[in-house]
């Protein structure tokens, strides 16, 4: 039997909580759907999100290939997205005059390039629809009624409602989720993703050097990822790492931000290889060794390494002896470094844990410990890694939560 909606409350106004309150009043029209957002800012990560551009979603249309891109919740998401897809997140703005485009790297933005652009478009539909948008109103407690939910909230007041949405967004502290855990949800333990790697090493002197193709492996783990790796003043950053940062989260926190990673600067190339091509170089080359190199990473880069090996840069490739070139190629293919703390991702950080996704029903989002209370974005334990996938998970989440059923 379909449950009769007349009362409806999002606790959150970022994007899973709008998102989940216009899908709600669309779905249930008849229905009061009143927001409650504690700040006295809406949408307030929209809009510093990818840099003031906000990186809306990624145009990966597939969803089980889109899926693979969430760490924590892909089996999860697979299905969601059957119900709210990329496609269904580029129609929608569409609809509302809001065009995206795509990068190179496939991160969709608006052709605005400005963030307030999405949060002008949600403030006008939910004006349009008739969302009741509460702000400076926090929820204080929450208790599960017979047929519904009583909210208690900051003016100290009560209120009742036939369903309510949490889209509280991503907590740092376990403390945050205790209401929760008190009615029975399993709590992930938040920890930080999507961060950058700080490193002590003259390395950092390269500070803008970018390498193509890095793979970047965490010793003592089978955790390892591959992409272009950025070298900033501080240490390490780019896809490579970002990734990587997000894969091993859980990992590196128990570590407190302590562990050693490998780096072989060619990607996946194997040693066997790379003796072949450089016995086939270093035979035929009389040229300056600081003028060529035959690898695939930046002229800056390799004359770091012929600086550290303590290799004579103005030597000839041809007169390079045997252990030397050994040296070489251990240190193109094993470079090691001692991580010793993580910053900040200033572009883009999340929060991997939250409630956890076997106490959610992936096909309404409501909550499988309490009824009636349903959830969106990053308060689930759901995060991918960068490049829009955060908002497609808070869009499809909220979009789901708001069907209520
Ligand atoms: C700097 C930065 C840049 C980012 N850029 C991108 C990007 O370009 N692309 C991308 O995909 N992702 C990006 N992300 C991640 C993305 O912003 C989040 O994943 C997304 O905002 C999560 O949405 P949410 O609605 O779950 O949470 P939030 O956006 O955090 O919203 C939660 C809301 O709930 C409110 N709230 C909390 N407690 C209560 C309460 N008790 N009562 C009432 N209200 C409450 C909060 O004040 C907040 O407004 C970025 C993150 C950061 C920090």
């Amino acid at each position: 039997m379909e449950k009769s909606i007349s009362k409806v409350a999002v606790i959150g106004g970022g994007a899973a909580g709008f998102f989940a309150a216009m899908s709600a009043k669309k779905h249930h029209p008849k229905a009061e759907v009143i927001l409650f957002e504690k700040t006295n800012k809406l949408l307030s990560k929209v809009k510093v999100s990818g840099g003031g551009r906000c990186n809306v979603t990624h145009h990966e249309l597939e969803p089980s290939k889109m899926a693979k891109n969430y760490p924590r919740g892909e089996k999860f998401l697979k299905k969601a997205f059957s119900q709210f897809s990329v496609v269904d997140t580029i129609s929608w703005f569409k609809e509302r005059d809001v065009e995206l485009k795509v990068e190179t790297d496939n991160r969709m933005f608006p052709v605005s390039n400005s963030s307030q652009t999405i949060i002008d478009t949600f403030l006008k539909e939910a004006q349009k629809i008739g969302v009741n948008i509460v702000q400076g109103m926090a929820m204080s407690g929450l208790e599960e009624m017979e047929n519904g939910i009583r909210l208690h909230l900051t003016d100290e007041s009560d209120q009742d409602f036939d369903a309510v949405i949490i889209a509280l967004g991503g907590q740092s502290t376990e403390k945050k989720f205790e209401l929760f855990k008190g009615l029975g949800h399993t709590i992930k333990t938040p920890v930080p993703s999507l961060f950058t790697f700080n490193i002590s090493d003259k390395i950092t002197e390269l500070m803008g050097t970018v390498s193509p193709n890095a793979q970047v492996k965490i010793q003592g783990t089978k955790l390892q990822n591959t992409g272009p790796l950025l070298i900033t003043h501080w240490g390490m950053s780019g896809p490579a790492i970002l990734k990587l940062s997000s894969l091993a989260a859980r990992e590196l926190a128990d570590r407190e931000y302590q562990f050693k990673i490998q780096i072989n600067w060619l990607g996946d190339k194997k040693e066997e290889e790379l003796r072949e091509q450089l016995r086939s170089f270093v035979e035929e080359n009389g040229k300056k060794m600081r003028n060529k190199n035959p690898f695939d990473i930046p002229n800056r880069l390799w004359m770091h390494f012929l600086s550290e090996l303590k290799i004579d840069e103005s030597g000839t490739w041809n007169s390079l002896d045997k252990k030397s070139k050994n040296r070489i190629i251990n240190k193109i293919l094993n470079d090691e470094y001692q991580i010793t703390k993580k910053t900040t991702f200033k572009e883009e950080f999340v929060i991997c844990g939250g409630i956890a996704l076997s106490n959610i029903n992936p096909k309404t989002m409501e909550s499988r410990v309490s009824p009636n209370l349903y959830f969106a974005g990053e308060f689930l334990d759901i995060d991918g890694v960068t490049g829009g996938f955060n908002f497609q998970a808070a869009w499809t989440t909220g979009f789901i939560a708001g069907k209520l059923g």
